[in-house]
């Protein structure tokens, strides 16, 4: 296939195909029996991809900043206190949208490759009262994994909802809602799920349904509103036709393929399989010198890899890297963002595609002027394959 790619960026991901395959059947009625029955299916597939057996489950056409809505416009009432626990671009958006929904919004950040962590929440806490705070659990624009497990107990200590936008974790890294306090969590299709973008998927734990229907004020989102999605995802999941905004039914069949493989492969299979190939990608990327933004290997996630340029080397490798056939991701931290590249490896991710990405980013270092031992990348990911 001459042209072809690899695609290495933190979303959109590639799809399997039988994934794509859904893409192409001739469109259905969105209450068709036959689309009732994959809505169905993937509102349970959901459930047991966000371990919240007891939650309900969203699907909307949209994108993760829609999934994001979701949440803070159902969750949401003027005057109310919000934490955001902040490790990139993608806690400043949380924030914004909550002061949007007139919530008086705090923000707890850590310094760029950091994390705030849960003594650190549990002190920020402690300050006032606070109805909810929110967690970006990977954030893209960093690649800094935050401490979800640690910072929901906490959370629940203080009795203040937890939040959590696993936009870029779910589906690669664990989350375990009801066994860690979650409660509500967001993602998208087009990342660890490995679907194309156009779906925006919630998760309300039995707390934020209670907080919801608690809510003295109406939802200023009409689009978002859960009264008007909550009768219709309940209906599809008791296999009965419903309608409020028409479902993206060819997405929602795609999205039910891949929920179905990933449950088949298993999440904790699945998620053993992103940190070890994660494991590999970063053990070449420290072999050829290059340093990355988390600032400790633990705060490093694993379904990215962020990535600073090396000394005399700018933004100009990625078309190299791109001659060479593997497409990475340019910086998005609006204060490093010159200074750093991603990679993406999340959803149907191989160790092929690590090896690949990291001779095709041999090539372009090469190309750039920065001098390294060629091989070097490569060896070590294939040593930590093998291994
Ligand atoms: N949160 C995180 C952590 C993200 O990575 C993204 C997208 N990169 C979003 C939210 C927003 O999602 P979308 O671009 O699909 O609206």
């Amino acid at each position: 296939m001459k042209g072809r790619s690899l695609l290495m960026i933190p979303g959109p991901v590639e799809s399997e195909p039988e994934v794509l395959a859904a893409l192409a059947d001739p469109a259905t009625s969105h209450v068709a029996p036959a689309f009732i029955e994959i809505f169905g299916r993937a509102l349970e597939r959901l459930r047991v991809v966000f371990n919240c057996p007891d939650g309900q489950p969203f699907i909307v056409a949209g994108s993760g900043t829609l999934a994001m809505d979701l949440l803070a416009a159902n969750l949401t009432e003027p005057g109310m206190c919000a934490l955001v626990v902040s490790t990139g671009y993608f806690g400043d958006r949380f924030g914004d949208m909550l002061t949007r929904y007139g919530a008086e919004v705090t923000h707890l950040r850590a310094p760029i490759g950091g994390a705030p962590t849960p003594a650190e929440v549990d002190a920020a806490l402690s300050l006032r009262r606070y109805h909810l705070l929110t967690i970006t659990h990977v954030d893209t624009s960093t690649g800094v994994r935050a401490d979800v497990q640690g910072i929901a107990a906490v959370a629940r200590r203080h009795d203040v909802l937890c939040l959590v936008d696993g936009v870029c974790s779910v589906g690669g890294e664990a989350l375990d809602m009801t066994g860690w306090g979650v409660d509500a969590a967001l993602t998208a299709s087009q990342k660890a799920l490995a679907v194309p973008p156009g779906l925006a998927l919630a998760v309300a734990g039995p707390r934020a349904l209670s907080a919801f229907q608690a809510r003295k004020t109406p939802v200023a989102s009409y689009y978002s509103d859960w009264s008007l999605w909550l009768p219709v995802m309940q209906a599809y999941e008791a296999r009965r036709p419903a309608y409020f905004a028409t479902p993206a039914v060819n997405l929602v069949h795609a999205l039910e393929v891949s929920l179905a493989q990933i449950v088949a492969e298993g999440m904790e299979a699945r998620v053993a399989r992103h940190r070890r190939l994660s494991d590999a990608l970063k053990a070449g990327i420290a072999a050829l010198g290059l340093n990355q933004v988390p600032l400790h290997p633990e705060l490093a996630a694993t379904t990215l890899t962020a990535v600073y340029y090396p000394d005399g080397v700018d933004a100009s490798l990625l078309p190299k890297v791109a001659a060479a056939g593997v497409i990475l991701a340019g910086g998005l931290h609006k204060e490093i963002r010159d200074r750093y590249f991603r990679i993406g490896h999340m959803g149907t991710v191989r160790p092929a595609d690590i090896l690949a990405t990291l001779g095709a980013l041999e090539t372009g270092l090469a190309a750039a002027g920065y001098r390294f031992d060629h091989g070097a990348g490569v060896a070590a990911a294939q040593s930590a394959l093998i291994a």
